[in-house]
């Protein structure tokens, strides 16, 4: 490896690096991470932090998970590689079809497609979607539906399925037929409602009004993250997922579940779907699946996704990755799904995401910039920075970067979306660590506050 001053002077120049401007690489270079052991990472200087992150969602069982590396040299060893395309198939990903399928049992998941990410995962769902529709003679249900403020990926399929601009427009035109229903986002919402429950009707008002404006059989699928993840962690009023099934039963619309952050415990529960009472038709998984160690994803397949593919000789599945069932992604996913039901990382995961969610209310109530707070499901907790409560004005990028760049002088890297600060930390955060990152967060917002 070459010496850090090669690294640093090299740092942010020769590659691109996603959702930023390489200018702005280029200006601010990246922090060079260079190791990492249970939940604290360490930087090219030798600074320590407590990884408020989890990497990007996906450590949910820390940096020194040994099973899982493990796992992965010995499958390295045994058969590195080989595919699944039609004819072949090796150990291990048969192994975790049949992991996955108890595990996801009581979401009504019956059988797995493998991928190389979330991307992957939601591209596949919507793909089989219309193929779902196809076979079973309706070819014009091709529609998709999501939510304002949803994230589902970056190919061109989960880009128009994005609730965000800012993930959109730069690469307009997207996928025709795709629409969004607003969000049931409380702080900010086009009704000007407060009140969860309230809103959740008036959002599932509007699925409704466009689904009857769509007409129901244009539409092929709804899909949703169970709580909205990088839209700032959105939790929907428990009343809205179950209605939301409803009405895509109803309509003869498939029900996707974006899980690509909730899946395996991350809300304290096992699947967002869980953490909501519902069973959708198909979920997409990643991150968690292999604890970030090894990119893969998985998309599980509910009864009617089976019925309609293995009931009909002629459904033949046009899609896959060279790197669908990786043996020694696999491996790796085999070896987190037993730890992570060993460790039983739902019961941690609530208790701490229940401190970091009202520790980050005690902040609220001692900093003006934090406008809203959201959490209060398992490790997914989210700021909204505003420079003033009553405009609920976003707070400006150069104090969102000094409450960031404070808070990990202080001990904790966390995440600066916009005006949202993100923590999604691994599921096996002790209480003093969940501490910490509050101590950290409070000294960031005191200094950004100074400003
Ligand atoms: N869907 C959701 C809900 C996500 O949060 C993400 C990534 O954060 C994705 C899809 C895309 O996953 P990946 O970045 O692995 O392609």
């Amino acid at each position: 490896m070459k010496d850090s001053n090669f690294l640093k002077e090299h740092n942010g120049r020769l590659m691109w690096h996603p959702m930023t401007s390489p200018q702005d690489s280029q200006h601010t270079p990246p922090k060079i991470i260079t190791a990492a052991q249970g939940v604290r990472i360490t930087d090219i200087d030798g600074h320590e932090v407590i990884d408020a992150v989890g990497g990007l969602w996906n450590v949910n069982l820390g940096y020194s998970c040994q099973p899982v590396k493990d796992a992965i040299a010995a499958q390295l060893d045994v058969l590195p590689y080989y595919s699944t395309f039609r004819g072949t198939s090796n150990d291990a990903v048969i192994e975790l079809s049949y992991e996955l399928q108890q595990f996801f049992a009581p979401d009504g998941m019956r059988r797995a497609f493998f991928t190389s990410g979330g991307s992957d995962s939601v591209e596949t769902t919507l793909r089989l979607a219309r193929q779902y529709h196809k076979l079973r003679g309706e070819a014009g249900r091709t529609k998709f539906l999501s939510l304002k403020k949803g994230y589902h990926g970056t190919h061109i399929g989960g880009a128009s399925v994005n609730g965000n601009a800012n993930f959109r427009s730069a690469y307009e035109p997207l996928l025709p037929g795709c629409f969004h229903i607003p969000a049931p986002y409380t702080y900010r919402n086009p009704f000007g409602e407060s009140d969860p429950e309230r809103l959740a009707q008036l959002c599932l008002q509007a699925l409704e009004d466009e689904i009857a404006f769509q007409g129901a059989n244009t539409i092929a699928a709804m899909i949703m993250e169970p709580i909205l993840g990088a839209g700032g962690v959105i939790p929907p009023h428990a009343s809205f997922a179950p209605a939301v099934q409803e009405i895509c039963n109803r309509h003869g619309i498939l029900l996707i579940t974006d899980e690509v952050i909730t899946a395996y415990g991350r809300t304290g529960a096992w699947s967002g779907a869980r953490l909501w009472g519902v069973q959708p038709d198909m979920m997409a998984t990643a991150k968690a699946i292999t604890n970030g160690y090894f990119p893969f994803g998985a998309v599980m397949l509910g009864e009617r996704m089976v019925e309609a593919f293995e009931d009909n000789p002629a459904a033949k599945i046009g899609h896959g990755y060279t790197y669908s069932g990786h043996p020694v992604g696999a491996a790796a996913a085999l070896a987190c799904l037993a730890e992570t039901q060993r460790l039983n990382v739902i019961e941690n995961a609530a208790a701490r995401g229940t401190q970091l969610y009202e520790g980050c209310l005690a902040l609220q109530r001692k900093h003006p910039l934090v406008g809203d707070v959201r959490g209060g499901h398992g490790l997914m907790t989210a700021i909204e920075m505003v420079s003033d409560r009553a405009t609920k004005t976003p707070l400006d990028a150069k104090r969102a970067g000094i409450v960031q760049e404070v808070a990990y002088q202080s001990g904790a890297m966390v995440r600066v979306s916009g005006p949202n600060l993100i923590l999604s930390p691994a599921l096996i955060l002790s209480e003093a660590d969940a501490s910490a990152i509050l101590a950290a967060l409070d000294a960031g917002l005191t200094a950004a506050e100074a400003v």
